[in-house]
């Protein structure tokens, strides 16, 4: 099991399930040890779950992929071992290294199924290279299709597999340091359920609503995509038999999802590069000035309402709505003058939703820098956002109580000026 902790719709359990039962082994690595305590928690909640779903059956193990899943082959005499394909770089990587121990010990890795709708590298052009624009890429994706989702893994049809990882322990306590405000839900029946009530329910508000943050009209399936314990053919056999508008946006985010994944395939290093940068590096803010900034903006204590309440939502829940990302993202790189990556490493400590080409990429496309990406001149402007998509105020009065009080502070600095200094940078250097 890598990002498929699921048994629904999961080809590869299936085939290993084929001559008997599967033998399923989650390795406990050292990426998983370098996660924020709050995605580890929420990590080890879905996997003790999985183990509950399996009859106790799934082996967690604290090793890297290639020892891990030798181990468990050899323990139980197991010829082929099968995976999900991964498509990033680090994927790539740990699925390399297991081919490479199988391989030596006389045993063979055989990849089923993506955790895309398409795999990364499939939507090509009619000469054979990569999309750079999105539109068209959606196009071909939709034509390309997905096949409709498998059936559920059986139960009952695994064999037990020793761990010694303390889930329980790691579940019920996670990281004290890193604490959530909100529990997020783990199993993955609960899950689906969660989906399909969606479906039937505010999926027919989402195209009016979905840039509201103060409307809660989307799917709020990113944390479990990002395990993988919805798999998006899942989703996009649902929103197929859907008419109208609101299922068909719902299906392009998706297909943004692809997107994302098939660019960091094709150009793994965008994922600390700007594809296309736009700014010297002279323009950035460095230094002190650059720290107490970020650390303003991180605490949400920057005197925007719109990016205080993003980065506080942020910090209390471990997600943010998507239109104040690209908010709190746009004011980092063209307000404060920081890189993207800074904001991106942010991230990923305090998201538990991060998924590494959505937030590389996303960041990027922010930033000017992607492929596809808002031109660098698009600035957003934090308060007439504010105004648009949060126009009673609800969402900012939620996380940043203190609002209307001298306790608030006074604007960090002057969104026009700073935006003039932005289009300045770029003009230079373009000249
Ligand atoms: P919905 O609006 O209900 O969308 C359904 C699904 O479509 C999402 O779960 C997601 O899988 C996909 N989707 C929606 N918007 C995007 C998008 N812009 N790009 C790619 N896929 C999308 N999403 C992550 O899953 N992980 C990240 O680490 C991440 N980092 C981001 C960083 C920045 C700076 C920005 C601007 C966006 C980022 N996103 C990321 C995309 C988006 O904000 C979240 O997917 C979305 O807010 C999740 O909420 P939802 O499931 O209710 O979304």
């Amino acid at each position: 099991m890598r990002r498929d902790a699921r048994l629904a719709d999961n080809p590869a359990l299936l085939v290993a399930q084929e001559d008997g039962p599967a033998a399923a082994v989650f390795a406990w690595n050292r990426g998983v040890h370098l996660w924020s305590g709050r995605r580890r928690a929420h990590l080890a909640r879905a996997l003790w779950s999985l183990r509950e779903d399996t009859g106790g059956a799934l082996g967690v193990r604290s090793d890297e992929a290639a020892d891990a899943v030798l181990a468990v082959a050899r323990e139980h005499d197991a010829q082929t071992v099968v995976a999900s394909r991964e498509a990033s770089p680090a994927g790539i990587a740990a699925q390399d290294a297991v081919r490479a121990a199988l391989e030596a010990d006389g045993r063979e890795l055989r990849l089923v199924g993506t955790p895309y709708a398409v795999a990364p590298g499939r939507i090509v052009k009619g000469d054979g290279t990569e999309y750079k624009v999105f539109t068209p890429f959606s196009r071909a994706w939709r034509e390309h299709g997905w096949p409709a989702p498998a059936p559920r893994a059986d139960p009952g049809a695994f064999a037990r597999v020793a761990s010694d990882v303390d889930l329980d322990q790691r579940a019920a306590h996670g990281d004290a340091d890193d604490p959530l405000a909100v529990r997020h839900e783990f199993r993955e029946e609960r899950i689906v359920q969660a989906w399909e009530d969606y479906v039937d329910g505010d999926l027919a508000r989402y195209a009016a609503e979905r840039d509201r943050p103060d409307l809660d009209s989307t799917s709020h399936v990113s944390v479990p995509l990002a395990l993988g314990q919805l798999h998006p053919r899942t989703l996009l056999a649902a929103t197929g038999a859907v008419p109208g508008e609101a299922a068909r946006k719902l299906e392009s985010e998706i297909a943004w999802r692809d997107f994302h994944a098939d660019v960091l395939f094709h150009h793994p290093r965008a994922q600390r590069e700007s594809l296309t940068p736009v700014m010297p590096d002279s323009h950035w803010t460095t230094g002190r000035e650059a720290d107490e900034a970020f650390m303003a903006w991180r605490d949400g204590r920057t005197g925007f309402p719109l990016v205080d309440a993003g980065m506080r939502e942020l910090a209390a829940t471990g997600t943010m709505h998507n239109r104040v990302r690209m908010v709190v993202a746009s004011f980092l790189v063209k307000d404060l003058h920081l890189p993207w990556q800074r904001g991106a490493d942010h991230f990923r400590r305090a998201l538990l939703d991060y998924d590494h080409a959505q937030n590389q990429l996303n960041w990027q496309w922010v930033a000017g820098t992607g492929r596809d990406a808002a031109p660098f001149f698009r600035v957003f402007n934090p308060s007439t956002q504010a105004a648009r998509y949060d126009p009673e105020r609800r969402y900012v009065e939620r996380w940043v109580p203190e609002l209307d009080t001298p306790a608030y502070p006074a604007p960090m600095v002057d969104h026009a000026a700073e935006r003039e200094v932005a289009l300045a940078a770029l003009r230079h250097a373009r000249a």
